[in-house]
């Protein structure tokens, strides 16, 4: 790339997601590598809609992938709800860029009209493949003389514009992939838009990564064989070539590429099952990248500091749910219990066990004690709801430790109703509980005997939080209540 213009030596990046579909976790892998390559360098970050797929794109998914990239934390400068100096950032606000250069192409003829049908494009590929040759197109339409172009446009017959490839092995140097050659005789002529108003990507990208200066196009393997093509058309109107990095495919764990067969795909449904933006964004950087150190935990920030492309791998990178759900259990541990509560309360109003106003600093005890266990946000409303309920649900099979009667249980039962009866009420709190309960659990020998009938009565659960920690929390009325109710179940 020419260094002469100041402007041209600012690295810019883009991720440029087609509103097709909500925000896939590889496109967003790909804005947080722009976004961190960018920052790195003082450069900028681009976010542009590729829109000109009119059928499949649809401004809710817009909306999704804006909503999803913002909630992750990465910002672009430049967008199309940022004004920046290169807009309009969406493609369907940017055709009469396209149109010119499409006119510019004509003019020095290295476009023409096609009007072969897609199924004679089909019955060629099929012959070609029959006989081993490349499957592309034969640039038949290039011979049809102006004037009978000019008479079927006017009859309104079906076309798109084709740029003729001309055939030459074309080197360029992908940053991550090292020197890459392609021989573009395998090609054919590529359609490039349907008309002057309808552009088709590769072309559209190219006008656009033009336009806005990109320096580098950073984006997933998958558009690799997209490369040369835009390559050729950058070529014919004379616009300098971008530097090119393509990222490793993201596998799933049976090494095949990563897609709803594996899983989910789609941030939304991650950030729906209470992962935290802290731990997509540091597991996403590890889709690829690596520090080279054993250091694991990373954040946006620090991110910005250690990320080089040099450290991007060439190979696959594969999908490890197993790390996800440690990354999320680490960044929930950091969490402040304010700020825990708080992003519970969706999840917690979801599963309707509360309502508009929560009761905040009972909230906070809870999340208090189910801090530590606690893999995703999802799960909390299952691991809590008993604190919720007026009445909760269990099998009297439950209130059993190990070899216990029926007998021995009501006798435990009795006890603790007994002993915590005459707990005054502002003495009703966990370490109150413990001393006067473990003092007569000691003298059954066993202490299950009367924590675990005590713990399952209040919880309904086979695993929970410790009993003193949630009688605190439920209260002397609620804690005798379930004392009864268990009573009742196992008469
Ligand atoms: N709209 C393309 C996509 O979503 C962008 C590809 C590119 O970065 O050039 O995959």
């Amino acid at each position: 790339m020419s260094n002469n213009n100041p402007k041209r030596n600012k690295i810019r990046v883009r991720i440029a997601p087609s509103p097709t579909g909500t925000l896939h976790i590889g496109t967003a892998r790909t804005a947080l590598f722009n976004y961190l390559f960018a920052k790195k360098n003082e450069g900028s970050f681009v976010l542009r809609i590729e829109d000109t797929d009119l059928e499949r794109s649809d401004p809710k998914w817009e909306k999704d992938i804006i909503d999803n990239l913002k909630w992750l934390g990465i910002k672009w400068d430049e967008g199309p709800d940022v004004k920046g100096e290169y807009g309009p950032y969406k493609q369907s606000e940017r055709l009469s860029s396209y149109a010119k250069y499409l006119k510019k192409l004509f003019k020095e003829g290295k476009v023409y009209h096609c009007f072969c049908s897609e199924d004679e494009l089909e019955a060629e590929r099929q012959y070609l493949m029959s006989i081993g040759e490349p499957a592309k197109y034969s640039g038949k339409c290039r011979e049809i003389p102006e004037k009978e172009v000019k008479k079927r446009l006017a009859e309104g017959k079906k076309s798109v514009i084709r740029f003729k490839v001309s055939g030459k092995k074309m080197k360029f140097k992908d940053l991550i992939r090292g020197n890459l050659e392609f021989d573009t005789l395998l090609i054919g002529d590529i359609a490039i838009a349907k008309d002057l108003a309808t552009p088709l990507y590769n072309f559209a990208v190219v006008v656009d990564d033009f336009e806005m200066k990109i320096t580098h196009v950073i984006r997933g393997e998958d558009h690799l064989p997209n490369t040369p093509k835009q390559i050729l058309i950058q070529e014919a109107l004379d616009f300098p070539r971008p530097e090119y990095a393509h990222l490793p495919l993201i596998l799933g764990s049976d090494r095949s590429k990563l897609s709803k067969r594996h899983g989910a795909t789609a941030v939304s449904d991650y950030r729906e099952d209470g992962y935290l933006s802290e731990t997509i964004v540091n597991f996403m950087a590890f889709l690829g990248w690596n520090p080279g150190t054993e250091r694991e935990i990373y954040s946006l920030r620090s991110l910005v500091k250690e990320f080089s492309l040099e450290k991007v791998q060439k190979g696959g990178a594969v999908f490890n749910i197993k790390r996800l759900d440690y990354l999320n259990g680490f960044y929930i541990r950091q969490k402040s219990i304010k700020k825990l509560a708080e992003i519970s309360i969706p999840y917690l109003k979801k599963a309707k066990l509360i309502k508009e106003d929560p009761d905040i600093e009972q909230l906070k005890k809870i999340i208090s004690i189910y801090q530590e266990r606690l893999k995703k946000l999802s799960e909390l409303p299952d691991l809590v709801d008993f604190f919720f309920k007026d009445k909760i649900e269990y099998n009297k099979g439950l209130l059993k430790w190990k070899e216990m009667t029926d007998e021995e249980i009501k006798d435990s039962l009795d006890k603790l109703e007994e002993l915590l009866s005459k707990i005054k009420l502002s003495n009703f709190n966990k370490e109150n509980l413990e001393k006067i309960l473990l003092i007569e659990a000691g003298r059954m020998g066993d202490r299950g005997k009367l924590l675990w009938p005590l713990r399952a009565a209040l919880s309904g659960k086979e695993s929970s939080a410790g009993p003193f920690e949630i009688a605190e929390i439920l209260g002397k009325e609620k804690v005798l209540k379930r004392i009864k109710e268990a009573k009742e179940l196992i008469k």
